[in-house]
């Protein structure tokens, strides 16, 4: 059984003008794809062939396999970034999680401040995360292929600031590509 690619949960051009049918054929056409190829081929006739990819990811990060684990977990990333983002995105939280989220960051502009802050710090290339956990929500960014899940942790959106996610519709601005991703993208029904 091999780990496969999903189908994005909307159409090519459904997220346009924000994120252009061009990037997303690429980013989930040709990247995601990659990372799904090479894991494959990586895993092929090993004992993580035939796990999920959460307990694959889980395997490489405690044998510092590095090349299994990066592209598991970059597998799985994008999988949760499609999700993240909605064609009906953007507006605001309801229920528990707006609750939640005045309680940890004052109000939603708190907490797309603190977000867009630490997108804007992330070095190079990553993921910046809203997770739960025991002691209610956080922030995170993780470098290359590094996800905040497992120990407690549950993520509960990702915005990923790899260059190649924003690069042919934002070049090198990505402060516009986080403000969009916060105003018109964000799936809070994920
Ligand atoms: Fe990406």
């Amino acid at each position: 059984m091999s780990i496969e690619l999903p189908e994005l949960p909307y159409a090519i051009d459904a997220l346009e003008p924000h994120v252009s049918a061009n990037t997303l054929e690429f980013h989930h056409g040709k990247h995601h794809k990659a990372y799904v190829d090479k894991l494959n081929a990586a895993i092929a006739g090993t004992s993580y062939e035939g796990h999920s990819l959460e307990a694959i990811i889980a395997a490489a990060r405690d044998a510092s396999d590095a090349g299994v684990f990066n592209n598991a977990a970059q597998t799985w990333n994008h999988t949760f970034l499609w999700h993240s983002m909605s064609p009906n995105g953007g507006g605001e939280p309801t229920g528990p999680l707006a609750d939640a989220i005045n309680d940890r960051f004052g109000d939603l502009d708190g907490f797309r401040s603190q977000f867009k802050q630490a997108a804007m710090a992330q070095f190079g290339s990553g993921w910046t995360w809203l997770v739960q956990t025991a002691d209610g929500l956080e922030i995170v960014s993780t470098g290359n292929a590094q996800l905040p899940l497992g120990n407690g942790v549950t993520p509960l959106l990702t915005l990923d600031v790899w260059e190649h996610a924003y690069y042919l519709d934002y070049q090198n601005k990505r402060d516009a590509y986080v403000d969009t991703f916060l105003g018109k993208l964000v799936n809070w029904e994920f």
